[in-house]
C-alpha cells in the first residue's frame, strides 16, 4: 500500500527526520488559510499516487492567501496521469541550494536491503538510471548486522556537503532505514533530499510503501490508509479469499490456483491478447466465490470477455459448472464467457454446460484462442 506524501511525512516527523512545515487541504478555502500561515512562498503538491508529479503541473509555487487559494483550485480536481487530485499538501517553500536521491528498497535476487543515493536528485530516478547510471549508487545491507557509516559515506562524499550538513543528512538516512525496518516498508524514498541554501538538509519529498501482507501489525498506518485501502477491489477480493490484481486488457480472468493464473495470463499474451488482471479464486468451487469473481471482472469496464479456467482435482468439474450457472444466471454479464475445464468429471461438465451461452472449451490453447479471438471481433 502506498502512502501520500503528507502521510509519509507525518511518519518523517515522528522519527526525526526534518520536512517542510505544512498540512494537507481537501479545499481550496482550506488551503489558502494554510498557507496564509506562512511568511513568503507556499508550494501546493497534489497527493496522488503518482511520480513526476512536479513535470506534470501537480506541484506550484504561490505567493500571498489569494494565490493559494486559485492554485489549489486548479490543481484539485486535475487530472494527474489518470488519477482525479482530491487533496493537496500545504507547505512552506523552502530555498533549494541542492537536491539528492535516498531511498531503501527490497533486493530480492540479493535477499537483503539496498540503500540507494544519487546527486542526481530531484528527477525521476528511472529517467536517471537511464541516462547517468553511473551517477546512482547502490550498497547491499545485510539484515543482520544493519545500516553502518560505510553504507552511507560514499554518498556523503559525492555530495560535497560541509561537516555540518553531513552529520545532518546522516541522521536523516538512519532515522530513515529505521522507519523501512519498523513499518515493514518495501520502498521508503526521499527525492528531492534538499540542502537548502543556509545549509539544512530536509526531506522535500516523500514516498513510502508498506507491504500489505504485514498491515495486520502496523495498526497506525492502517488506520491513516483504512478508507482509500477498503476502496480498492484488490483489497475487497481479499477479505473474500480471492487474490486480484488489476491489470490493463480486456480479457477477464478466473483462475483456481496462482500458477495456473500466471500461466493463463501468458497464453493470453501468447495469441496477442491482453489480460485485464490476474485472479485466483483457490481451490473450492463454491459457487459464492465463482459469483464474486465474475461481479469483479464486471466492475472492470474494460473486460469485453472472460477466461474462466479450472483444474479440477479434488475440485469436481461438475461442480464448478453447476456453480458457474447459477452463479451466471443471478448476475447480468454483459459479455461472453469461455470455459475451459478439465480434470476431474470434465466431461459431466461439458454436458452440463451444453444448453448454456457458456462456450465451452476443451483445451487452454483453444480457450485462449477463443478468448482473443472474441475482442478482436
Ligand atoms: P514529484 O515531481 O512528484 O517527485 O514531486 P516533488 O515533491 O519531488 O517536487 C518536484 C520538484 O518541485 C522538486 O524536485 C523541486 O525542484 C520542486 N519543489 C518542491 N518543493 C519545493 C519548494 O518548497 N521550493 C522550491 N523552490 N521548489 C520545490
Ligand atoms: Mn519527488
Amino acid at each position: 500500500m502506498k502512502l501520500h506524501e503528507f502521510q509519509a511525512k507525518a511518519i518523517f516527523r515522528k522519527y526525526s527526520i526534518p520536512v517542510p512545515e505544512g498540512s494537507m487541504a481537501l479545499t481550496p478555502e482550506k488551503a489558502a488559510e494554510i498557507a496564509s500561515g506562512f511568511p513568503g512562498k507556499a508550494v501546493i503538491k497534489a497527493q496522488v499516487h503518482v511520480g513526476g508529479r512536479g513535470k506534470a503541473g501537480g506541484v506550484k509555487l504561490s505567493s500571498g492567501k489569494e494565490e493559494a487559494f486559485a492554485t489549489a483550485g486548479t490543481i484539485l480536481g486535475m487530472d494527474l496521469k489518470g488519477l482525479i487530485v482530491k487533496k493537496v499538501l500545504v507547505e512552506k517553500a523552502i530555498d533549494i541550494d541542492k537536491e539528492y536521491y535516498v531511498s531503501f528498497a527490497i533486493d530480492r535476487a540479493k535477499h537483503m536491503t539496498v540503500f540507494i543515493s544519487s546527486i542526481m536528485g530531484g528527477v525521476d530516478i528511472e529517467d536517471v538510471a537511464k541516462k547517468s547510471p553511473e551517477s546512482i549508487n547502490k550498497s547491499y545491507i545485510d539484515p543482520f548486522t544493519g545500516l553502518k557509516d560505510f553504507h552511507i559515506r560514499p554518498f556523503l562524499k559525492q555530495a560535497g556537503l560541509d561537516k555540518d550538513a553531513c552529520a545532518q543528512a546522516s541522521k536523516i538516512i538512519k532515522n530513515l532505514y529505521k522507519i523501512f525496518l519498523e513499518t515493514d516498508a518495501n520502498l521508503v524514498e526521499i527525492n528531492p533530499l534538499v540542502l537548502t541554501k543556509d545549509n539544512k538538509v530536509i526531506a522535500a519529498d516523500a514516498k513510502m510503501d508498506i507491504d500489505d501482507n504485514a498491515m495486520y501489525r502496523q495498526q497506525e498506518i492502517y488506520d491513516m490508509v483504512k478508507d482509500e485501502l477498503e476502496a480498492q477491489p484488490e483489497h475487497q477480493a481479499k477479505q473474500k479469499g480471492l487474490s486480484y490484481i488489476k491489470m490493463e486488457g480486456n480479457i477477464g480472468c478466473i483462475v483456481n490456483g496462482a500458477g495456473l493464473s500466471m500461466a493463463t495470463m501468458d497464453i493470453i499474451k501468447l495469441y496477442g491478447g491482453e489480460p485485464a488482471n490476474f485472479l485466483d479464486i483457490g481451490g473450492s468451487s463454491n459457487p459464492e466465490k465463482v459469483k464474486y469473481a465474475m461481479q469483479l471482472l464486471m466492475g472492470d469496464e474494460n473486460v469485453k470477455v472472460a477466461f474462466f479456467n479450472i483444474f479440477g482435482g479434488i475440485t469436481r468439474c461438475d461442480d464448478v459448472a453447476r456453480g458457474l450457472i447459477s452463479a451466471i444466471s443471478e448476475l447480468k454479464v454483459n459479455f461472453p464467457i469461455v470455459v475451459r475445464l478439465t480434470g476431474t468429471n470434465a466431461s459431466e461438465a461439458k454436458e452440463i454446460l451444453k444448453g448454456s451461452e457458456l462456450i465451452f472449451e476443451e483445451t487452454m490453447i483453444g480457450a485462449a484462442k477463443k478468448a482473443v479471438g472474441l475482442v478482436a471481433r
